[in-house]
């Protein structure tokens, strides 16, 4: 049996692998990837602006059916039983479990993460989800797919969802708080939705048509459409009139641009918070006055990755909120694995909000 991987050597460059699929071994698991979304760090890499130089093997928000178990494995991670043919959302990193870090429950910042595949001639190749197949490694988290959770949905459970869930769980955003969202998509929409189920109110700020209806399927109580405020003072003050004169208790940065981090220190209430998640390229930069956070005592939590476990909790909230929220219509694009490359380009000139690679298109 042979199978398919993408490899991305440089910006706008994707090249496809092809390998026989490897025994599986003890305490490994083979999933056949049945959808992988195309998240905004691989947008990043797409442009260059992000680990440019060392290339990628993309494809991390990703669901599989189980095509065979290694020797020794009968449980998913939570210890639900699992066999051949389950539906499997995988932790698509590895912590130690071991440092400071992850000793006191933050486990995206592990101090000593496992290392990744950096390319797919390394064996067993299948390691990342832009890809026919995906080896789950033995150390590695995994969860069993509730059943009422479709494939694509379950797929962005992974990073994105986690990802906000975990950074309104640190920030202890809850009841009675105004959030602004600063921008809505795949992050955005998941923060929306969660914020909501905790009776929090939310402001979402977005430019395109499409994602600000989403924001409102997902839960913004009110939306502002950056066509309509393009100058950052002015949607300042819409802000403030939404939320009261003091300004909001906290900001979830998503929007990936320095000036929205700059505009979130602006806006946020004086002791508020600003939860920074959106910018992780290196190569964007902003002059920044330290004396804006410390003048008004914001408080910034930045964040990358989750616990591993987050990804149970967010499979769990999907399951209990499936029929409430429209995730079906996240993936607003879907393409076979032959044409991602067209995937990437279409996610970098914004004109879906989430695509979609579906091996079993071809
Ligand atoms: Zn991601
Ligand atoms: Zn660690």
């Amino acid at each position: 049996m042979k199978g398919k991987i993408a490899f991305m050597p440089a910006a706008h460059t994707l090249e496809f692998h092809e390998y026989e699929v490897p025994e599986v071994a003890p305490g490994w698991t083979l999933l056949e990837v049945m959808q992988s979304n195309v998240c905004g760090s691989e947008v990043h890499v797409w442009k260059g602006e992000f680990m440019a130089g060392r290339g990628m093997m993309p494809g991390h928000e990703l669901a599989g059916r189980i095509a065979r178990l290694g020797q020794g494995v009968s449980k998913d991670s939570a210890g639900t039983p699992i066999k051949v043919g389950d539906r499997i959302a995988p932790v698509y990193f590895r912590v130690c479990y071991r440092c400071k870090n992850c000793v006191t429950g933050n486990h995206a910042a592990c101090l000593n993460p496992l290392p990744g595949n950096p390319h797919p001639d390394n064996p067993p190749h299948f390691t990342a989800g832009f890809s026919t197949h995906y080896f789950i490694r033995p150390e590695q988290i995994f969860y069993r797919v509730p059943d009422n959770v479709p494939d694509g949905v379950a797929a962005s459970a992974n990073c994105a969802m986690s990802q906000v869930f975990w950074a309104l769980d640190r920030g202890g955003v809850g009841y009675d708080d105004v959030l602004v969202v600063q921008g809505a998509g795949g992050l955005g929409l998941h923060a929306m939705a969660i914020a909501k189920a905790r009776g929090v109110r939310v402001i979402a700020i977005d430019g395109v048509d499409v994602r600000l209806a989403h924001a409102r399927q997902f839960g913004a109580d009110e939306t502002i459409d950056i066509r309509q405020y393009p100058e950052a003072r002015d949607r300042q003050r819409r802000v403030r009139e939404l939320s009261g004169p003091a300004g909001p208790d906290a900001v979830l940065e998503v929007a990936g641009i320095p000036q929205a981090f700059m505009e979130a220190l602006g806006m946020v209430r004086a002791g508020g918070l600003v939860l920074e998640l959106g910018n992780i390229a290196r190569s964007l930069t902003i002059e920044f006055a330290p004396s804006t956070m410390t003048m008004k005592s914001v408080q910034v939590i930045a964040m990358t990755g989750y616990p591993p476990h987050y990804l149970k909790k967010a499979l769990d909230f999907l399951s209990r909120h499936i029929d409430r929220y429209p995730y079906h219509e996240l993936c607003d694009a879907k393409f076979p694995l032959s044409r991602a490359a067209e995937a990437l380009d279409k996610s970098e000139r914004r004109e879906v909000t989430r695509a979609a690679i579906l091996p079993q298109l071809g």
